[in-house]
């Protein structure tokens, strides 16, 4: 494997787990633009990777000292395994920590070769080699590519209104771009509450998915001023919470210009190494007031936010399965790179 070649299906070798990691049988992965990143050397060097890392599985087993999960537990896998120890944890902010754990031993190809996993899981693999910390149990019940995504992107989109924005009943919320992290946006504005959610993307079938998530009005981003029509949309004023969830300087700078007065905005969207902050008048940044916020992972904390979004999925509040537009197999990632490159999935899931 080479920078922007094709995905292989490769034999690997996974350690048995040493003190503090976890071996999981993967049942579900989602397949998200962060896997292409990584294919496309967007990310790190260090191939060849084990991409895959929105997942669902059992333990198989677990190394000394773990106590948070035990063999069979059901689980999913979060990229957050919070020390406990740094200035964030420290301080009680353990869904900023700035030192989360990985699996310390390495993954290998056959000739010892080692593997670099995709947010430190690496789960387009029938098992997976984690630190336990990444493991966070969940009803047993729920559907394993449905809840496997709360693992990175739904996560992100419904933690950037829930948690970053701080979306509370009442509040007009506006979210532009709905692929998968945009839509998971909406679902989370609604599940907090939001009497307006504005959708807006440059597609029509995207901003069908997110009326069907809860957005109670739509714009086509290609017809006209966005930031106007957010405004209209909202009485003149702009929305509360404007999330942009593309994160380009283009939609970043609508999405400050499109929130109300003393509103927040806040980056979901992961810029390009490229992008720069667009250029703003900085009394217009003064004069706004309110709050311009970035998002990591929806600011989870996987212990907190995974069991309580799984038990709103199992209470039918929280439509996970709207994400799983199809499921596919392991040799097929490939292919739903190229659909999700062309728009034409919220998540291909790879069932195990
Ligand atoms: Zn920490
Ligand atoms: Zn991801």
């Amino acid at each position: 494997m080479a920078k922007g070649e094709p995905v292989q299906m490769m034999e690997i070798h996974v350690p048995d787990p040493g003190p503090g990691e976890a071996v999981v049988t993967i049942q579900a992965c989602g397949v998200c633009h962060t896997d292409l990143a990584y294919r496309d050397g967007g990310i790190t060097d260090e191939f060849p990777f084990l991409l895959g890392h929105e997942a669902a599985g059992v333990v198989e087993s677990i190394g000394e000292g773990v106590t948070n999960v035990a063999v069979g537990d059901f689980v999913v896998l979060n990229w957050r395994a919070v020390c406990g120890e740094c200035r964030a944890c420290q301080r009680g902010e353990l869904q900023y920590c700035f030192d989360t754990f990985n699996a310390t031993q390495k993954m290998t190809l056959e000739d010892g070769t080692p593997l670099t996993p995709a947010l430190g899981i690496g789960a387009f693999a029938d098992r997976t080699l984690v630190h336990s910390g990444q493991c966070t149990k969940v009803d047993p019940d729920a559907r394993p590519a449905a809840v496997g995504l709360l693992g990175c992107g739904v996560m992100a989109g419904l933690g950037a209104a829930i948690n970053t924005g701080g979306v509370t009943r009442g509040q007009s919320v506006a979210v532009i771009g709905c692929g998968g992290v945009g839509a998971a946006a909406i679902a989370g504005a609604a599940l907090a509450g939001a009497s307006s959610i504005i959708a807006v993307d440059l597609e029509d079938r995207k901003l069908e998915w997110a009326k069907g998530l809860g957005a109670t009005y739509t714009i086509n981003s290609s017809e006209g001023d966005v930031v106007e029509a957010i405004r209209e949309a909202t009485g003149g004023f702009g929305a509360d919470v404007v999330i942009d969830a593309v994160g380009i300087p283009l939609t970043w700078k609508q999405a400050f210009y499109a929130r109300d007065l003393a509103g927040t905005v806040v980056l979901v969207g992961v810029p390009h190494p490229d992008a720069k902050v667009p250029e703003i008048p900085l009394l217009d940044v003064f004069g706004r007031g309110g709050a311009l916020k970035s998002s990591w992972y929806g600011d989870c904390l996987p212990s907190r936010d995974f069991p309580m979004l799984v038990d709103l999925y199992q209470q039918g509040r929280l439509d996970l399965d709207a994400f799983v537009t199809e499921e596919i197999g392991l040799d097929d990632v490939e292919g739903a790179f190229m659909k999700m490159h062309k728009g034409d999935v919220l998540r291909s899931v790879v069932i195990l």
